[in-house]
């Protein structure tokens, strides 16, 4: 596949380039700086996604009939590039890469007007009601229940875990309407259109970063209109799986990646080693480095692949081997950040990593981060599926 730039690509590579260097304000770029986790900071990110969709670039991969921007692949790969390498906040998963794609797959016509607009905009924000206590890897054993009353669901049971729950307007869930017969069919897919619903309650909980980014939701007698629901009644394990594909298949990270290597590669060469001269020119990391850049680059051409929409995209271990590798090397860097940063990196920072925080910093922006990216980069390897469940799929897939 070749999607090195041509002609056109050049041109519309400076075009996007001249308007990611102008359309973000200073604290969209203090958030891009400032982002230690798969979720930028909420306020900015969600102004970042206003702006872009005015410009009509919030969703690259979206159709036309839907409000994309009708790029091909080689342009959305150069648009990843362009807007990752200047350390932008990346836009927020839940709506334009799992509920929008699987409404435009699976909603009904009703649900795709009224949904898909505010998820294009960045007017809504959609939190995802999978896991519960008890219900994580094994998702179908999920309690969480809806009895169905005229035209309405009542809902008892909680989630957990839901990334941004107390920024969102809007859910999309698993709920159990059935507890007859295998735990996978009794399950349906339920969309909330409000977060405010009467005997719901949202409680925040404070990671290892220090940071409320996970939050859990509990239902007492909520009643919600049934015709939220996605696909039948008792069929949302279908629905449910379709929308993993998106979470752990989609996207282009490697741009993201990359940019985080290149910093490391500045930050080391004016960081001095304990064995003289720098850090970068240190034989260890180096090796290290290099190993990275390589896996990296290995990483970025599978996703040029997928993107390109060669076969691999249909291979079922493919969204798992995606997840499994983007979030290992998500990892790896962060561990080698903490080893670039070394002693600066042990502060606690939380105050100073706010956006607009009046409270100087200890070091520079690598310092700042370090820590928290680190901390929060242990998720990576449980969210979406944990890898060794990821693995699990992998080698039966192969099996197959
Ligand atoms: C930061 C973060 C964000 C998240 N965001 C969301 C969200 O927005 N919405 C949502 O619904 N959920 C979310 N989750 C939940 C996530 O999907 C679950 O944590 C994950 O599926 C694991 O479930 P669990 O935590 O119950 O762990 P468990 O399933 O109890 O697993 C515990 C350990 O046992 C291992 N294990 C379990 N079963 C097997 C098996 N069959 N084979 C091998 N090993 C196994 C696991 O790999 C893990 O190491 C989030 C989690 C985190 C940490």
């Amino acid at each position: 596949m070749d999607i090195e730039p041509n002609v056109d690509l050049t041109q519309f590579r400076a075009e996007v380039a001249e308007f990611l260097d102008t359309a973000p304000t200073p604290e969209i770029l203090e958030a891009g700086r400032k982002t230690t986790s798969a979720f930028a900071p909420y306020e900015q990110v969600m102004a970042w996604h206003r702006i872009l969709h005015a410009r009509g670039w919030s969703a690259p991969d979206w159709p036309v009939e839907h409000g994309g921007p009708g790029w091909t692949v080689e342009q959305r790969y150069v648009f990843a590039d362009e807007h990752q390498k200047r350390g932008l906040p990346p836009l927020l998963p839940n709506g334009l890469k799992m509920v929008g794609p699987l409404l435009m797959e699976l909603g009904t016509p009703e649900q795709q007007e009224r949904y898909l607009p505010g998820i294009l905009s960045g007017e809504d924000y959609w939190t995802q009601g999978y896991s519960e206590p008890g219900a994580g890897s094994d998702l179908a054993a999920l309690s969480c229940s809806a009895v169905a009353d005229g035209d309405d669901y009542i809902l008892n049971g909680s989630k957990i875990w839901t990334t941004l729950a107390h920024h969102a307007n809007r859910m999309f869930m698993l709920v159990r309407t059935s507890r007859e017969g295998r735990k996978q069919a009794g399950i349906t897919f339920l969309l909330l259109d409000r977060m405010d619903y009467p005997g719901m309650e949202v409680r925040p909980i404070i990671g290892i970063d220090g940071a409320p980014e996970q939050c859990e939701v509990f239902f007492t007698d909520v009643r919600v209109p049934q015709s939220g629901r996605v696909g039948a009644e008792n069929d949302g394990w279908s629905v449910a799986k379709q929308l993993l594909k998106h979470e752990r298949g989609g996207g282009a990270q490697s741009p993201a990646m990359r940019h985080r290597l290149d910093v490391l590669r500045a930050a080391a060469a004016a960081t001095p080693s304990p064995f003289g001269g720098t850090l970068a020119e240190d034989a260890v990391f180096q090796r290290d480095l290099g190993e990275l850049e390589a896996d990296v680059a290995s990483h970025e051409h599978f996703e040029k692949l997928a993107i390109s929409g060669h076969p691999i995209v249909d291979d079922p271990a493919y969204p798992s081997l995606n997840k499994v590798m983007s979030s290992e090397l998500t990892q790896r860097i962060s561990v080698l950040m903490t080893r670039v940063v070394g002693l600066d990196a042990l502060p606690d920072q939380r105050a100073a990593l706010l956006v607009g925080s009046d409270t100087e910093a200890l070091g520079d922006d690598l310092a700042l981060i370090a820590m928290p990216f680190y901390l929060n980069s242990r998720a990576t390897t449980i969210y979406a599926g944990t890898n060794e469940v990821q693995r699990d799929l992998i080698a039966r897939s192969l099996r197959a």
